[in-house]
């Protein structure tokens, strides 16, 4: 099937399987303004479906995504991330800010293989804004556990950037906001989440509400 039928095929679907079920939820979305209560950054990966995972419907999570789940720290370059989030903390007051890596990321093998960069100059050049998590994987994890461990740091990386941002630096003061670290696991359906107390992502799978 050509790619546009393809997606107007779903849009149909959509339109008469999925949304007659949903009507109530769009209607009343649609007639007041929105208060998501979390920001997830995560990569464009087309395998991670964040309001699914998430379970979220119309209006409850924020969300904004880019290669690797990065977010430049604070003044490096005035661009979607920066707007996001200031809109997303100052303007639409989320109460989270969550940081969503995943396994067998794209860009993350990228930064463990360089050369593999050469014909894609611009990602090469946003890559670097992952570049001190890289210097971290590399000294506490064995070969194995490289890429695992990279995406981990990366996370836990990106989530300081945040920080770095004054609406979220602010926020964070008030009281008003807290910043989390996910990975995602495609495969196994789990999502580990960074245990602050313990320094560690710890599996969700069985743990219930
Ligand atoms: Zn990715």
């Amino acid at each position: 099937m050509d790619v546009r039928e393809h997606l107007k095929y779903g849009i149909h679907k959509f339109q008469t399987e999925v949304y007659p079920k949903h009507q109530q939820e769009y209607i009343e979305a649609a007639n007041k303004p929105q208060t998501p209560h979390t920001l997830v950054i995560t990569c464009s990966d087309s395998r991670i479906d964040p309001e699914l995972i998430t379970q979220s419907g119309p209006g409850d999570i924020f969300v904004s995504r880019n290669v690797g789940n990065m977010v430049p720290p604070y003044g490096e370059m005035v661009g979607g991330i920066s707007s996001v989030i200031e809109y997303a903390v100052s303007a639409l007051k989320v109460q989270h800010v969550v940081i969503c890596g995943h396994s067998d990321c794209g860009a993350m093998k990228a930064l463990l293989k360089p050369e593999s960069l050469e014909k894609l100059p611009t990602v090469r050049r946003w890559l670097r804004n992952a570049e001190a998590a890289l210097s971290v994987a590399k000294e506490i994890a064995t070969p194995d556990a490289m890429l695992p461990s990279l995406t981990e740091q990366n996370v836990l990386m990106q989530m300081n950037h945040a920080r770095t941002h004054p609406s979220v630096a602010g926020a964070i003061a008030r009281g008003e906001l807290s910043v989390g670290g996910w990975v995602y696991d495609i495969e196994h359906g789990d999502v580990k989440i960074f245990n602050e107390q313990k320094n560690k992502f710890e599996s969700t799978l069985g743990a219930g509400a």
